[in-house]
């Protein structure tokens, strides 16, 4: 009994060893000079870069505000200025609520530290995270509530933390890892939700890795309809994992199919963007302008790469047919998102029908496994 006491206790110790933090810019494409933070739980210190600290308490303010290059903190009576200011939290649970004083900016509530500091545009805010509550923070932000399907949930945590640490250094020269919009992962903050905490914890460390070990570039899209694409025909680069696959399971889901209009007119005018002349087009008649793919092309009429149309007319897909109604152009798509990787609603309706995660995540990646980080045999984060 001692002796598996002593085993659990050097599991903890290895485990923890390996606990990673992320430094995430939040609220990166807003302006902000003004910031109230009050302590939600436990306990902080704030420290300044002249190295005075101070301990701030449950339910404490601290008052911060853009003074030039340097940021002003008021916390009850003090007042002082710092060109940077660290408040580290120093219990077991430490979490902080933001509560911008800009227009249309509503609180919000992040777990462990947070570090400010300023540019030009306003104040730098960047929250020192455990990489584990950033995951849970992006699967409630980019998924949601999804009831009673925690395996989807695990593979959403798998594709956030393989994203975190194989993008570990995309904000590397701007003084942070990741920024907290779309351009990386969405994250709004803490996450809420029981069942995403309990698959964040169950899948903790858990990364993809491609036949060579390499953490993957986890890709994802809303709903492929019905055939994924391969990685090189979108973004050029061809890599072992992102190959097209047929995908059964999205097809009835909501959104899968969709339609747009254009004039006839506004088409014309796009194939002259392409250097394509005016009376090409009219001399060929609607024969230019009728396309299908049974399966997904990449290359549309006129040999137009269908990623230029998808962009010009701000189509959902690029896995859309083309049909001439009276005076109209009309775009008869499938699908929704760039079509690479995993496809979001496939999954989750192969989860539905009884696959647990590990199908899901090996169907759309292709020779993938799943190991944790600790495992890997390169220095991701150096
Ligand atoms: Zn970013
Ligand atoms: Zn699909």
């Amino acid at each position: 009994m001692m002796k598996f006491f002593f085993l659990f206790i050097l599991l903890i110790f290895v485990i923890s060893g390996f606990s990673i933090h992320l430094d995430v810019r939040l609220l990166s494409q807003k302006q902000l000079n003004r910031m109230e933070i009050t302590i939600h739980a436990g306990k902080y210190n704030l420290y300044t870069d002249k190295k005075q600290s101070l301990e701030i308490e449950k339910n404490q303010s601290v008052f911060i505000r853009k003074d030039g290059d340097s940021v002003s903190v008021t916390v009850g009576t003090s007042v002082f200025k710092s060109s940077q200011i660290h408040l580290q939290g120093s219990s077991f649970i430490n979490v902080f609520r933001l509560v911008p004083k800009e227009a249309n900016l509503s609180e919000l509530l992040f777990d462990d530290d947070l570090i400010i500091k300023t540019d030009s545009t306003g104040l730098v805010l960047v929250n020192h995270v455990d990489l584990e509550h950033y995951v849970a923070g992006v699967v409630q932000s980019e998924v949601g509530i999804v009831k009673d399907q925690m395996e989807y949930y695990y593979v959403q945590a798998i594709i956030s933390r393989t994203y975190a640490l194989v993008n570990y250094l995309k904000h590397n020269e701007e003084g942070f890892n990741l920024c907290d919009n779309e351009h990386c992962q969405v994250y709004k903050g803490r996450n809420r939700n029981a069942d995403i905490s309990r698959a964040v914890a169950k899948t903790s460390g858990v990364v993809i890795v491609d036949e060579n070990l390499q953490m993957i570039s986890a890709a994802f899209h809303a709903n492929c309809g019905g055939q994924t694409v391969n990685s090189e025909d979108i973004w050029t680069i061809p890599t072992s994992y992102l190959k097209a696959v047929s995908d059964s399971f999205c097809f009835n889901q909501s959104g899968a199919t969709w339609t747009k209009k254009v004039s006839l007119k506004d088409y014309n005018s796009f194939l002259l963007t392409q250097q394509l002349s005016e009376t090409d087009f009219v001399k060929a008649g609607k024969n230019m302008v009728l396309f299908s793919q049974p399966e997904r092309k990449i290359v549309g009429p006129h040999r137009i790469p269908l990623k230029t149309f998808r962009t010009y007319f701000d189509l959902r897909s690029t896995f859309f047919e083309i049909v001439l109604e009276e005076n109209k152009v009309v775009f008869v798509g499938r699908g929704y998102g760039h079509g690479v990787g995993l496809c979001q609603q496939g999954a989750l309706e192969m989860i539905r029908k009884g696959y647990d995660y590990k199908d899901v995540i090996k169907y759309y990646y292709s020779g993938v496994q799943l190991i944790h980080y600790s495992q890997l045999k390169y220095n991701f984060m150096p």
